[in-house]
């Protein structure tokens, strides 16, 4: 029977050609089929490695024109996983211990090669395994600074590289500038879309950016829909602004994915060093609370880092903060503001409304906080909080023998595209012992165009499931009856400010008016909102308006005075 030889491709550093001789005798003795090369010196050794893989290095370690160490260190950076072993006749125990320190996997002594065959196998087994380990390193190095989803660098590497830039500032004077950038409406999308294609839209929008990067610029990636640009050297504010008009410039075309045509925009907050900051975390933070402030003015915009805009920012911060705990630790109340027939004067409903008592600040008014909430995402779990406490308290309301017809709650944009609303709405209701149609949500008309397809298809299934659909603050936005026509609504809620200047302003009659007509025509009920005085009633009226709420018959109630309220109505 004949062995099957294992070929191996040795790479030998040797001075002396009879140790050479020696050495693959007894390898070749021991079942290998050896092909091999005898090099003597450091230019010789990077040649070889060069030219063809190798499956093992044996060399001498001492050598007129090398040594055994400085062989071992050109090995190892060239080919990290080649098996390095030293056959040497003079090494001595303290110079092996440094050689395997140094990443050699062992060392034998010429006079005695009885190791030598069991050392190669064993080498070239473990090297299989080495090779892998060291792969498995490096994705994990790479994963440790880079974001998965988009390939970009994350928030760890910005921050060397923030590091490294401002160095670089501070002795040759460049000036470093950041850019926040965020996507309008990206949260609603990716609520909408779902996750697969809301992470593709994110892999196209990296890709956008990437163009606009050049070599010595880094563009991260932080989370969610956060991108950071750090451009090494910008000379001046102008400069900056064109940069960023450049960047939004990236977004004019739609993207296209699955079939559809979205339109993102991006709102773009600067920070430059060092002025805003010379740290990377701080300079990072205040171009993101200034990209905030760009939100803010409608989106798509620029704003540069200020003083004033960080003060905001670190109040904003607070409120946020403080708003999670007071979700979590109900905290939050809800107070009704009924809503009456105005011929009969009789209760039709009443609009929940949410209101926060804080410990230190007194009651925050929900335009002060809503607007965080929305953008924080707490939204979604403060709108869920106040249906469950509406809910709850319509019991009440029951069980005191004074329900109304019908329970209006504010949803936002971000609830109504998310896609776990609906079920939320279906278990609620589900457990109620309330009426079909009892419960209404009250929308505005920018929320429900933000995504006009996605909306109808989520209203018309909210509908399905007994619910009512208003529009809130009506004839502030589209209005437009084309668009009107093509939505599941049941009520037009006619906003407050047409209402406030009723009696001075003959346009706002005419506004008013039209919308009474264009609600009837599409089978539609109309609420006229903040009716203050009796003028105003009595013109509404006469307008033709059916119903409405202000302070004028109640302001928001908390629900046992509401009780109160409806029981007093009630008994007249
Ligand atoms: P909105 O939905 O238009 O609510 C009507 C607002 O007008 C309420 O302000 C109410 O107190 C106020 N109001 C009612 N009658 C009169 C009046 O005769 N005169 C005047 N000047 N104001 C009147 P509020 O409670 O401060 O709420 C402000 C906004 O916050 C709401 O506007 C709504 O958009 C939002 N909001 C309130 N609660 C919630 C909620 O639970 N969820 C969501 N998503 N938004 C809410
Ligand atoms: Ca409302
Ligand atoms: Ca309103």
């Amino acid at each position: 029977m004949v062995d099957e030889k294992i070929s191996l491709r040795l790479l030998m550093i040797e001075d002396n050609p009879d140790d050479e001789a020696l050495i693959i005798r007894s390898i070749r003795k021991g079942g290998f089929d050896v092909e091999h090369l005898r090099v003597e010196n450091r230019a010789q050794l990077i040649e070889a490695l060069r030219q063809q893989d190798w499956d093992i290095v044996l060399s001498d370690y001492q050598m007129p024109e090398f040594n055994g160490l400085n062989a071992l260190r050109t090995v190892k950076e060239r080919s990290p996983d080649l098996p390095f072993i030293i056959v040497s006749g003079t090494i001595g125990e303290e110079l092996a211990v440094e050689a395997m320190r140094s990443g050699a996997q062992d060392y034998l002594m010429k006079d005695n090669l009885a190791r030598l065959v069991p050392a190669i196998r064993r080498e070239l087994n473990d090297a299989d395994e080495r090779r892998a380990l060291r792969l498995a390193r490096q994705t994990l190095r790479h994963q440790a600074y880079h974001d998965i989803l988009t390939g970009l660098p994350n928030r760890w590497l910005l921050r060397d590289r923030l590091e490294q830039v401002f160095a670089f500032s501070r002795r040759q004077h460049t000036r470093p500038t950041v850019m926040f950038l965020d996507l309008d409406r990206f949260k609603n999308l990716n609520d909408t879309l779902g996750h697969l294609l809301g992470d593709q839209l994110l892999r196209a929008v990296a890709d956008r950016l990437r163009e606009v990067i050049a070599e010595q610029d880094t563009l991260a990636r932080l989370g969610g829909d956060d991108f950071v640009l750090l451009f090494s050297d910008v000379p001046d504010r102008e400069a900056a602004l064109a940069l960023a008009r450049r960047i939004q410039a990236r977004f004019a075309q739609p993207f296209r994915l699955d079939g559809k045509e979205i339109y993102l925009d991006a709102s773009i907050g600067i920070a430059r060093y060092p002025e805003n900051g010379s740290e990377p975390d701080i300079l990072i933070k205040h171009a993101e609370s200034a990209m905030y402030f760009a939100k803010e003015r409608g989106g798509n915009s620029i704003q540069f880092s200020s003083d004033e805009i960080q003060a905001a920012a670190a109040n904003r911060f607070n409120i946020e903060n403080d708003l999670r705990c007071a979700i979590r630790n109900d905290q939050l109340e809800v107070h009704y503001q009924p809503q009456i027939d105005l011929r009969s004067g009789a209760i039709t409903g009443v609009e929940a409304l949410v209101r926060w008592p804080h410990p230190h600040e007194g009651m925050i008014a929900p335009d002060r906080f809503i607007p965080i909430a929305e953008e924080s995402g707490l939204i979604l779990s403060l709108g869920h909080w106040v249906l469950q406490r509406a809910m709850a308290d319509a019991v009440r309301f029951k069980d005191a023998g004074c329900l109304p017809r019908r329970l209006a709650v504010n949803l936002s944009a971000r609830q109504l595209y998310h896609q776990e609303t609906l079920a939320a709405f279906q278990d609620l209701l589900a457990g109620s012992p309330l009426e079909e149609r009892f419960l209404e949500i009250e929308l505005t008309e920018s929320g429900v165009m933000q995504n006009p397809e996605q909306a109808v298809a989520n209203l018309s299934a909210l509908r399905d499931l007994g619910v009512s659909v208003a529009i809130d603050d009506f004839g502030t936005g589209y209005s437009s009856l084309a668009y009107l026509k093509r939505f599941p609504i049941d009520i037009l809620k006619i906003d407050r400010s047409f209402v406030r200047d009723l009696a001075l302003d003959q346009d706002d009659e005419a506004i008013i008016r039209t919308i009474i007509a264009m609600a009837e025509t599409l089978n539609m009920r109309v609420i006229a909102e903040g009716i203050e005085t009796r003028e105003q009633l009595e013109r509404l009226e006469r307008l033709g308006c059916q119903e409405g709420q202000g302070y004028y018959f109640a302001r928001p109630l908390p629900c046992a005075e509401l009780i109160r309220f409806l029981q007093d109505r009630a008994c007249a």
